[in-house]
């Protein structure tokens, strides 16, 4: 480890594994400059990195990973890795498959989490035809619904961990709803619960229901609009930055801190991991430095008042007809 480096907090897992309360996402990260920014953030001192299959990444995510390693940077048990199983390979049969070709991608014999990336099941492409599939077929078609349902993909999920392909496994994008459907048939529960949360969409009821059943809640999305602003959505656009509120700034400005850390501490001083992406040096330093400052019950306060309901990541956004979260 670099010396002076800050590592985040850790928390418990109901597994029984510690995960690192501050981590990496690794969405959106160019596939030209992903294995840089996964050596440079390891370097910062990140320890948590929050991959999938749906990234596109997965490789360069690995090559990154494999420098630090060989550089004597880091050993792989210092590092919590996490991947997601696409919506394509929720069958039976296939969701070792996805996790094994994820695992070979990172150049990894385990995974630390791996999580159900939604709880919607769509046809099988084969690995060879496109991958990763997304939402469409090789031809540009809208993949139809696949058979599978949350149960025979939470069984085989299960399995995984049985073979040590993963330590931990957990849930992408479930509301309450699903998680009271899966406790009722899980061998193994859920670790983790992995959904937008920010102050413009708080799901505090979500949050409270799945904390209180020992799942510990990681945010996506922390910035609110500005990861969608990138993929030019129309309502990321007209609602604002929430990097630029006004309330935010100030709080931010009165604990000598930047918005960025007081979106990340709103979350983190809720025992909430966050997981936020950037591709600046600086801006990756600033991020894992979300939890040496306190935020005063005024600030929370404040930062509660501003939810608005606003998802962004649905895939109604994106063009898809797949109510997800109707
Ligand atoms: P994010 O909230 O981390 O925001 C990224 C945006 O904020 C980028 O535009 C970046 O330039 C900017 N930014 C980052 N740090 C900043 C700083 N300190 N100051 C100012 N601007 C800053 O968005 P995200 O990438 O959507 O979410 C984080 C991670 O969550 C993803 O990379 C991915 O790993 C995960 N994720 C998961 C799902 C899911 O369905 N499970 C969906 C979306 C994202």
């Amino acid at each position: 480890m670099t010396q002076g480096n800050m590592l985040s907090p850790t928390v418990k897992l109901n597994s029984g594994h510690d995960m690192p309360l501050v981590g990496f996402g690794c969405w959106k990260v160019n596939n030209d400059t992903c294995a840089d920014q996964i050596y440079n953030a390891i370097k910062a001192g990140y320890r948590l990195f929050d991959g999938a299959c749906d990234y596109g990444n997965e490789r360069e995510c690995g090559d990154g990973i494999a420098r630090a390693i060989k550089d004597g940077i880091v050993t792989r048990s210092d590092l919590f890795i996490v991947s997601k199983l696409w919506c394509t390979y929720h069958e039976k049969e296939r969701v070792a498959q996805a996790c094994k070709k994820s695992l070979q991608d990172w150049r990894l014999d385990y995974f630390d989490l791996y999580l159900v990336h939604f709880p919607v099941a769509l046809k099988y492409v084969d690995f060879a035809v496109k991958y990763p599939p997304e939402l469409e077929d090789e031809f540009g078609a809208v993949l139809p619904f696949g058979s599978a349902t949350n149960q025979e993909t939470w069984t085989a999920m299960e399995a995984l961990v049985d073979v040590g392909l993963a330590r931990s496994i957990g849930v992408s994008n479930y509301n309450s709803q699903s998680i009271m459907d899966l406790l009722r048939y899980a061998r193994i529960q859920p670790a983790t619960l992995q959904i937008e949360h920010h102050p413009y969409l708080a799901q505090e009821r979500l949050v409270k229901y799945a904390t209180e059943q020992g799942i510990q809640i990681t945010a996506y999305s922390s910035f609110g609009p500005a990861s969608f602003m990138e993929l030019q959505f129309k309502m990321a656009q007209k609602c604002g930055p929430l990097l630029e509120d006004g309330g935010v700034k100030t709080i931010a400005q009165r604990h000598g801190k930047t918005s960025a850390q007081v979106l990340l501490r709103w979350a983190t001083q809720r025992g909430v991991a966050v997981i936020p992406k950037s591709n600046h040096l600086t801006r990756l330093k600033e991020n894992l430095d979300c939890c040496t400052f306190d935020l005063e019950e005024g600030d929370m306060e404040y930062l509660n008042g501003l939810d608005r309901g606003l998802r962004f990541n649905d895939f109604v956004h994106y063009g898809y007809n797949v109510p997800v979260f109707a």
